[in-house]
């Protein structure tokens, strides 16, 4: 097992050993930042510190969820750039995509650590023999994560070989994939026409119960991808975005003659 993260640290110095005891308010408190809830136009979340105490502002228009990870978010914030002002925009937080600064990324990744903490969240899908949305959603709830957090957390754990990928109107805006998925495995930048997700996106179609069957040429655009079959579940996460599950069955896609990479154009 890996060495704890500095998230998981503050955890186990708590003593939390459930999901239900990631209590952030108080977690917040212990490490001198104070947590005001307002209505926020221009951004998501902002953090004022200086030496040991912080003001941590979140938007009280968000959802529950949304307030708990940019909380977490902000804590980040506070364990690695202390004696900063930062203004945190909501496609920043969470779901950045590809141009995610690396001081955001550090800041998803901590928020990440403390609320899925991979001493309570392996264990906990060690439990599924299979990884689909319906799942996600009991893990989410147990974690009281959002579905798109709680998908990487999935995803990054590699207990399944799968990838996510989230599309809005204008396209792929990012994707993560497990590490043990070759990176010869790059998503198409727009959804197919063949793919289920296509007519959730733009049709009335409603999400995906289960993963479905479907070509691997319809989510890869390469010359041996028609030699495959892959699976498919979508599931809208807002207006403008869907989010699609694609898990890997045939082990030859995973044959790596390629280096392989537990990388990413993602977001939280
Ligand atoms: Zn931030």
């Amino acid at each position: 097992m890996n060495a704890p993260t500095p998230a998981e640290l503050v955890l186990l110095d708590l003593g939390i050993d459930s999901p239900a005891d990631i209590d952030l308010e108080a977690i917040a408190w212990t490490l001198g930042a104070r947590v005001r809830y307002r209505p926020l136009d221009s951004c998501e979340a902002r953090i004022i510190g200086k030496d040991d105490q912080a003001i941590i502002t979140i938007n009280c228009r968000s959802s529950s969820r949304r307030q708990r990870f940019s909380l977490a978010h902000e804590l980040g914030h506070w364990r690695y750039h202390r004696n900063r002002i930062l203004v945190c925009r909501s496609d920043e937080i969470g779901r950045a995509g590809e141009g995610q600064t690396l001081t955001e990324r550090t800041a998803d990744n901590y928020a990440a650590d403390l609320l899925m903490p991979w001493y309570l969240f392996r264990p906990m899908v060690r439990t599924y023999a299979k990884i689909n949305f319906r799942n996600i959603r009991v893990i989410a709830d147990a974690f009281d994560t959002s579905i798109t957090s709680t998908a990487i957390r999935l995803v990054d754990s590699g207990q399944f070989p799968t990838m996510l990928v989230s599309h809005g109107p204008q396209g792929r805006r990012w994707f993560t994939r497990a590490h043990d998925v070759p990176q010869r495995w790059f998503p198409r930048a727009e959804l197919d026409s063949e793919s289920f997700a296509f007519g959730i996106l733009f049709g009335s179609s409603a999400d995906d119960h289960m993963p479905r069957k479907i070509g691997a040429d319809a989510w890869f655009d390469r010359r041996d991808a028609d030699q495959f079959e892959i699976q498919e579940q979508t599931v809208r996460v807002a207006n403008d975005e869907i989010l699609t599950l694609l898990l890997i069955t045939e082990p030859r896609m995973l044959e790596d003659w390629e280096s392989r990479s537990s990388n990413s154009r993602r977001p939280r």
